[in-house]
């Protein structure tokens, strides 16, 4: 049982498929290959591990192919950002597409294989099964399809989150491109359109041509091995040889016409979402690239200037943007009406890689300055594009080029001259300690736990309340902890996402050298910024630690382990604001809600009699889809006006779950949630707090 290939085919018809397939292959080629040249004037990425010599360099290392591999079976075959991230029919729908079309690839590849190797194993019991699976998933890929045309077509630009697309934005992006003497690019719209034209067109054709196969030259087997074939035979009757040719040719025409163009379409994605995912960098969401002093001797500037002082990954991984818009449609900057639109910003540095201009030129620097390095875009793309990355790269460019003034630049200045982002001096770094009788490492005393105060947490009024209540909850858990007091300085996190990179890299020197002294092995910080840096990029200065744990974690455990009382808050009386670096960048938003009484996974593995009801009221972003006070990326030292502030926004989302106290795990939120909250509700009694207070008052 099996089927003639290039039935009814002359040989120089076959002559000239072979032409024309090899043709439209060269096309593709030779398209992705011009943008290859782009990716590679980029910067090598470097994938660490032991250096090889000879030819072995050039052979990726074993755990190189495993990360590769592993990145593509979870993103591009289990599509798990697309299962993740979608809404309503936005998943089903694209995995309907992706899986139809992998599935058909995939037949005609083992068809290409069967007809041109010499082993033939296209045939049996395992042909019967291929054709059914290729029959049916050819209906799947068609039915996703047209469900994405309807859907296109269907819902408003909101519903389908792409408020990116705005037509203003999209004229303007036009404009800008045509004022740049660049080719004019098509309208979104009308490039999806034909987009999703071709692809039914292959599928539909595809469909017409089995009919007409099993029309000319039937088997008995065709009825159950090709349904819907076979109905297409019935419906158009019987095909004679020519015809057949006819609509073999009419078929074959659409996958010329579907090679020569997709790399210039969206569906390049499907080429570059592969190369993009499959060699992304092995450095968590809240790690950033170091720069090093040699290279800055060898280059002779900071950061990326132009396009090609990125990594070559990450040139690559502007190609494969799909345009999709998620990024901005959740990017707390672009929300609140800010200029920055990071899909914009992407499409931008796409343009400035082919024609090679400044990249602070092509990208609106206002729009650089809006990051608040939230990782929201990170998170929601599909094609795993770090914009934040990106966007720190050419900051660094401008710090180190003089153009960062006001509040941002005195912060850069006072963390310099004190070690304190908000410019207090190093000794004030024991005021809050007063009267509460803390261990310091200077002492001598011996200690299980650094707790990190932070420059907030030892400054800010709000913070430092925080502050003193993780120490007494500490103590009161019997938790053998000290603090490094004046010895201890700013982490760099606000200079390093700013864009001064050399000023963290001091800092953490600096903090690393006393660490060492104390053999600090454990660390417990209230701080989500401070606790990223010291967990995900100290290690690159040195910083050898067994743990770092943000204080809800240590919380959690202690009342676990029965130590200390999980709050108790009353229904729905306390919201829960999850912290962007705590939720999304270092994906934990189950140990604050434990220590708050909550239910969650954490409370069935960890003590079996849990609270017997869910105590928190929830806004609608929450975990790693939280949403962002608005401080981060250095943007607490910079101005904005009210209208202009994304903790507006969260406070309206948090205060509309009606309760009145808003429990907060990071002095930054804090900061910002307290300004919105006093101008959100002036004269209410809405009550802001760390969850620490609320454990302290439990525990006391
Ligand atoms: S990191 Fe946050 S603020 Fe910056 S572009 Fe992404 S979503 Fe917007
Ligand atoms: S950067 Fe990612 S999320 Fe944003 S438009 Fe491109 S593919 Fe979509």
């Amino acid at each position: 049982m099996t089927r003639q290939e290039f039935l009814f085919l002359s040989n120089p018809e076959k002559f000239l498929f072979y032409a024309l397939a090899f043709a439209s292959l060269g096309i593709a080629a030779w398209q992705i290959a011009g943008r290859a040249r782009l990716w590679l004037s980029g910067k090598p990425i470097s994938w660490g591990g032991p250096q090889r010599a000879g030819w072995l360099r050039w052979l990726p290392a074993t755990s190189a192919l495993r990360w590769w591999w592993g990145n593509v079976w979870s993103y591009v075959l289990l599509q798990r950002k697309v299962r993740s991230s979608r809404k309503r029919s936005g998943a089903p729908m694209h995995l309907m597409i992706f899986y139809g079309f992998l599935t058909l690839f995939i037949g005609t590849t083992l068809l290409a294989i069967d007809t041109y190797s010499p082993v033939k194993f296209h045939r049996g019991l395992y042909y019967l099964l291929y054709e059914q699976a290729l029959d049916w998933m050819g209906v799947v890929f068609v039915v996703g399809v047209v469900w994405a045309f309807f859907r296109r077509h269907s819902m408003s630009r909101a519903e389908l989150g792409r408020a990116a697309l705005s037509p203003e934005i999209d004229e303007a992006l036009r404009a800008k491109q045509s004022v740049d003497g660049r080719r004019r690019p098509m309208s979104h719209a009308l490039s999806d359109n034909l987009a999703l034209g071709l692809l039914l067109v292959l599928g539909l054709t595809g469909f017409l041509l089995e009919g007409a196969r099993i029309s000319a030259n039937p088997h008995w087997f065709d009825a159950t091995t090709s349904p819907v074939g076979f109905s297409v035979s019935s419906l158009i009757g019987r095909v004679s040889p020519d015809g057949y040719r006819v609509i073999w040719w009419f078929h074959a025409f659409w996958v010329f016409v579907f090679f020569s163009v997709f790399p210039r379409m969206r569906l390049r994605h499907l080429v570059m979402a592969v190369l993009s995912t499959a060699g992304r960098p092995p450095a968590s969401m809240g790690e950033l690239a170091p720069i090093s002093l040699a290279e800055v001797e060898q280059t002779g500037q900071i950061g990326v200037a132009v396009a090609r002082d990125y990594s070559r990954w990450h040139l690559m991984s502007l190609d494969a943007c799909m345009e999709c818009g998620r990024c901005t449609e959740v990017c707390p900057a672009w929300a609140v009406g800010k200029v920055l639109n990071p899909k914009q910003v992407v499409q931008d540095l796409r343009g400035a890689m082919a024609s090679g201009e400044a990249v602070a030129s092509a990208v609106s620097e206002e729009a650089l300055w809006a990051c608040t390095t939230c990782n929201a875009c990170v998170e929601a793309c599909p094609v795993l594009i770090r914009h934040v990355d990106l966007i720190v790269d050419v900051r660094r460019n401008l710090v180190a080029e003089g153009k960062l003034s006001g509040p941002s630049a005195v912060m850069l200045r006072q963390t310099a001259s004190t070690g304190n982002a908000w410019g207090a001096p190093a000794a004030n770094r024991e005021d809050w300690m007063k009267g509460l009788d803390i261990p310091l490492c200077r002492d001598g005393v011996e200690f299980d736990w650094l707790l990190w105060v932070g420059c907030a947490g030892a400054t800010d009024p709000g913070a430092v309340k925080t502050t003193k209540a993780v120490a007494a909850l500490l103590k009161k858990a019997w938790v053998k902890f000290a603090c490094l007091g004046p010895e201890e300085a700013c982490t760099g996190d606000p200079a390093r996402r700013v864009g001064d990179e050399f000023l963290f890299q001091d800092k953490a020197q600096q903090n690393v050298s006393v660490f060492e002294r104390y053999a600090v092995r454990r660390v417990v910080t209230p701080c989500p910024h401070c606790f990223n840096t010291l967990k995900n990029e100290y290690g690159a200065f040195g910083g050898r630690f067994e743990e770092v744990i943000h204080h809800s974690q240590m919380l959690a455990r202690l009342i676990a382990e029965g130590r200390l009382q999980a709050a108790a808050p009353k229904a729905a009386q306390v919201v829960f604001h999850d912290p962007c670096y705590l939720a999304r960048v270092n994906n934990e938003s189950d140990a604050p809600r434990f220590a708050l009484g909550e239910l969650t996974e954490l409370n069935d593995a960890l003590i079996p009699e849990r609270p017997s009801r869910s105590r928190l009221a929830e806004p609608p972003h929450l975990g790693r889809k939280t949403l962002c006070c608005g401080a981060g990326g250095g943007r607490m030292w910079m101005e904005e006006p009210p209208t202009h502030r994304p903790a507006n926004r969260r406070v309206d989302e948090l205060l509309a779950t009606g309760a009145q106290t808003v429990a907060v795990a990071c002095p930054f939120c804090r900061i910002m949630l307290d300004a919105g909250i006093k101008q959100a509700r002036p004269d209410d009694d809405v009550r802001l707090v760390d969850l620490a207070e609320l454990l302290a008052e439990r525990n006391a």
